[in-house]
Parts: C-alpha cells; structure tokens; sequence
C-alpha cells in the first residue's frame, strides 16, 4: 500500500517507544519495531497485530552498525520506503556520578548507544527517505542534554550523550534538503524503566508529546529542540 507511510522506532520493545509504535499504528502508519531481542521485539509487535495493527519486528541492535546496515536493508526489500524514523532506544548507566569519575567503558557505551546509534541509523537510512523526498526524523533527546545544565553536577555520561545528540541534531538537520525534517524532543521525566516508577509521566503522555514531531507537515520545524509541543534551550 503505497499511501501508507511507514516508521520505525528505535528500541520501540518497551517504555517510550512501544508506546509510539502504538500510537503512530493508530494513526494507521506502517510501524516497524525495532528491538535488539528478538523475543522481546516480536511479543511486542505481537500484541498490537492482536489488535490489528500493522506492526512489525525489525532486529536492531543500535550499538552494531552491521546490524543497522542489516535493518536498513531489510526495511529496503521489504518496504522499500522509509517515512518516520525515531531514535528513541536510550541507555542511562551512570547513576550520579560525575564526568571526572566516569567509569570509562560506561561511558563509551552511553555515548555508542546514544549518540552514534542515532548517527549510523540517519546515515544508513536517509536514502530511503530521499527516494521519496519526506521524511521525519526525531531524536529523543533528553533536558539533561541543555546546555546550561552542563553548569551543574549529575549523570556526566548521560547528559554528555544527549548534549552531543543535541548537536547531532543541528548538524544533521543544516545537512539535509527537500522535505526531510530532523529534531529532537525531551519526553519529560517518565515512569518507564529507565525514569522509575516516582516519574510523574506515563509513557502514553511522553509519546504524545513526541508524536506531532513524527506527522510534521511540510512547513514544520527543521534542526528545532521541544518539549510539550514549545520549543526549548539548546
Ligand atoms: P527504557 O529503558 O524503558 O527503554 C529503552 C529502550 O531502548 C528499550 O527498548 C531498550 O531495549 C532500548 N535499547 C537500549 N539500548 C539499545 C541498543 N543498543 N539497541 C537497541 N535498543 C536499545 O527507556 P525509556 O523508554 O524511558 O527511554 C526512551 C528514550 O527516552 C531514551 O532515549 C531516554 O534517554 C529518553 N528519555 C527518557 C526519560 C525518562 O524519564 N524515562 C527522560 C528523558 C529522556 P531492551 O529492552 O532490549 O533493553
């Protein structure tokens, strides 16, 4: 179906990002799943098929760039477009602990994970977006990533990820040309495994205020940082 637009959310198994797999399969968008385990990917995709979703497993492994070579090629002969593509998957290992006193391998997996996933995947699949000149693309960034918070103590590995997937995102968006939108979003602070269960968000709302960034029309925002719909401080 060739009117149908297709996405594909990053660690789109749980949290955030099952639930805008959920939301963009209600608004009858084609929705891949993408999940590094196969046997979390495929529940997942399963329960909204239950539902009469169209939804689907793609194996995705953000930290390999032969897996997200893979999907890009997968995604290619199967679907053979691309629309919407979040990167929402997202670690956050550091606890409190400072930059300084950053264990190192930590804090190579955060910035792996969090900012050259989101990377190799815009790399690997913008030409299915270009094929069709559209596509949206969504960083799921986080408030930790702003600037000015770089004046005060917290997860130094975590805050460094996001401040550089903030800068990602500019770069990125100055890059493309046509009707290819890149921006990034801070989802608030959620009860999801990685916020805890004190957040006072559920993921439903998050994904709520992240989905107009995947449905921009064609005068929306280009390299813009949000939350809640309002743009926000780099
Ligand atoms: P969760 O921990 O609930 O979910 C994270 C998802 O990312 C899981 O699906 C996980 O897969 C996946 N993931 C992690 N590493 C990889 C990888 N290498 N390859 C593929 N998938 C991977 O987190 P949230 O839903 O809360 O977070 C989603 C995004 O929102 C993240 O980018 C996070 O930084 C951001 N965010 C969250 C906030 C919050 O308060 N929750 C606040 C601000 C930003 P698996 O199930 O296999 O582990």
């Amino acid at each position: 179906n060739q009117t149908k637009k297709t996405a594909l959310i990053t660690g789109g198994n749980k949290g955030i990002g099952f639930e805008l797999v959920k939301q963009l399969a209600e608004q009858n968008y084609q929705v891949l799943v993408g999940s590094r385990n196969r046997a979390r990917g495929e529940k997942a995709a399963a329960s909204l098929q239950n539902l009469g979703h169209d939804v689907h497993f793609v194996e995705l492994d953000v930290d390999r760039k032969e897996s997200i070579q893979l999907a890009a090629e997968h995604v290619r002969q199967v679907y053979g477009r691309l629309d919407v593509l979040i990167n929402n998957a997202g670690v956050y290992m550091d606890g409190n602990s400072p930059l300084l006193e950053a264990d190192q391998d930590l804090l190579e997996r955060t910035l792996k994970t969090n900012l050259l996933g989101p990377y190799h995947l815009i790399q690997s699949f913008l030409p299915l977006m270009k094929k069709y000149n559209y596509g949206r693309i969504v960083n799921v960034s986080s408030g930790y990533g702003q600037m000015d918070g770089m004046d005060e103590k917290g997860p130094g590995s975590y805050k460094l990820s996001k401040l550089a997937l903030n800068g990602l995102t500019r770069q990125l968006a100055a890059e493309v040309s046509g009707n290819i939108k890149i921006n990034a979003v801070c989802p608030g602070w959620v009860k999801t495994d990685m916020g805890g269960p004190h957040a006072p968000r559920t993921a439903e709302e998050a994904a709520r205020s992240i989905m107009w960034l995947a449905v921009l029309d064609e005068e929306g925002p280009n390299g813009g940082f949000f939350r809640d719909g309002k743009e926000i401080k780099w």
